[in-house]
């Protein structure tokens, strides 16, 4: 075996110089190992691919060591297995409505998902505004439950990937987070070690997500495909909006209300389309269908109460409170509650997601550090979009906290956040472009 030098690494990568996949095996291994490689140098090296970037083949090389770094993933099931991924937004709740769509039609979803970070939500924070849902399952628990109600959504646990656990931990304190390999690498380790055949990347872009503008996003997409390709897995990334928040709250309890209203029936609204659209995708990667047959299958899942029994069932199952799914005003909102008017005629031309996903941390939604306990029931819903026409004393939106002191500080950047134009400004699509494993 070649003796495996880290000191080596970081120079190579620094000068651009394509490391091996032993190398970046000995690399990876080192980041778990006893004793491990030292923080000083695992941070000196994802600065150098910060700064130098990776190829290809070292992207692909990283995701998979990180992959077997822990515990891999295989579902006994007799069907087809699949799984979707955010990159992370502001009033994502995809997941809450998708799953069990996915599920009514014959498709299993296993869901290992994460927490709120930074201004953006987490699925495993709004699940647990439920009174009683525990998403700490074990694997047989999850399977169980995944075979009776077709998903289950569980906390990541400690051995999925824990090399990215590692150094996720060490690039969010040195600002060696917005890479494209590292990212890519991150999210895909954690993604092929759940073990799922088809894999729906929901690959934000604008000012509320990690990649900025559509370059980047398509660059990211297309180093996760070909991490999935590389793996044997079929995949499709769909960059999607995050100039504005999706749907109309954010928070936890009240995106929970809202997943609840489009299962209910509430198909039209832009939320509601967006999910059946990514859900019939998935269904169609995963063989049920011609685009069309699926479209008509999701839809269907929703008009039918298939898919919301099984959001009951699942919600049962995990030890929460089902009859919220029939009574969504079960899951209490924050007793101060404050509306902001519109302070002149106009067009609302942007609302400012990042903006508004911090102003939701402000309220109790999200966590200022990582120990925070979090205000299930704190959140923003707002009462218009972009493109929408509003007159001077309108409601804009309307803020939900524990403290007048918190709705003090979030109205502040609030009023920052939701920006009023003279003329209709042109609406920018949800989806922007799709790729996928199979082009
Ligand atoms: N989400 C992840 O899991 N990893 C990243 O690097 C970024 C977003």
């Amino acid at each position: 075996m070649v003796t495996f030098h880290i000191g080596e690494c970081i120079r190579k990568t620094k000068q651009q110089i394509p490391l091996s996949s032993e190398e970046i095996r000995q690399l990876v291994q080192g980041v778990t190992a006893e004793p491990p490689i030292p923080d000083y140098q695992l941070a000196a090296w994802l600065m150098a691919v910060c700064f130098s970037g990776l190829n290809d083949d070292e992207t692909a090389a990283l995701t998979m060591a990180m992959r077997d770094s822990g515990q891999v993933m295989h579902w006994e099931l007799d069907g087809p297995v699949a799984d979707k991924h955010s990159t992370g937004g502001v009033g994502d709740k995809t997941t809450l409505i998708l799953a069990p769509i996915v599920a009514a039609c014959g498709v299993y979803m296993p869901k290992m998902s994460g927490r709120g970070l930074g201004h953006t939500g987490g699925t495993i924070d709004k699940l647990e505004s439920i009174p009683g849902l525990s998403t700490a399952l074990d694997p047989a628990d999850c399977l169980a439950l995944v075979k009776k109600a077709g998903f289950a959504v569980a906390m990541q646990t400690g051995n999925l990937a824990p090399a990215d656990k590692k150094l996720y931990a060490l690039r969010d304190v040195t600002e060696t987070v917005d890479s494209i390999p590292l990212i890519c690498a991150s999210i895909m380790s954690k993604k092929l070690a759940t073990g799922a055949d088809h894999i729906l990347l929901d690959v934000k872009v604008g000012s509320g997500a990690f990649m900025k503008n559509d370059t980047d996003a398509a660059e990211l997409a297309r180093r996760m495909l070909s991490a999935a390709k590389a793996d044997g897995r079929d995949c499709t990334a769909i960059l999607t909006d995050m100039d504005r928040p999706l749907g109309m709250c954010i928070g936890n309890a009240i995106e929970v209300r809202e997943a609840i209203e489009v299962l209910a029936g509430d198909t039209g609204s832009e939320l509601g389309t967006f999910c059946i659209t990514l859900a019939a995708e998935l269904l169609r990667m995963a063989g049920r269908g011609t685009a069309a047959q699926c479209l008509k299958m999701a839809e269907q899942a929703v008009t039918s109460g298939a898919a919301m029994e099984r959001l009951a069932m699942m919600i049962a199952g995990q030890g929460g409170d089902a009859r919220v799914t029939e009574n969504p005003a079960l899951l209490k909102l924050s007793a101060c509650e404050r509306t902001l008017k519109a302070p002149r005629d106009g067009w609302i031309s942007a609302m400012l997601s990042e903006e508004i996903g911090r102003a939701s941390v402000l309220l109790g939604a999200g966590r200022m550090t990582k120990n925070d306990a979090i205000d299930p029931g704190a959140g923003i819903r707002l009462c218009c979009k972009n493109g929408d026409a509003v007159k001077r004393g309108d409601a804009l939106l309307t803020m939900y906290a524990e403290k007048e002191s918190q709705l003090d500080e979030a109205e502040a950047m609030l009023r920052q956040a939701i920006l009023l134009a003279d003329e209709k400004p042109e609406p920018a699509p949800l989806i922007h472009s799709t790729y996928s494993t199979a082009q």
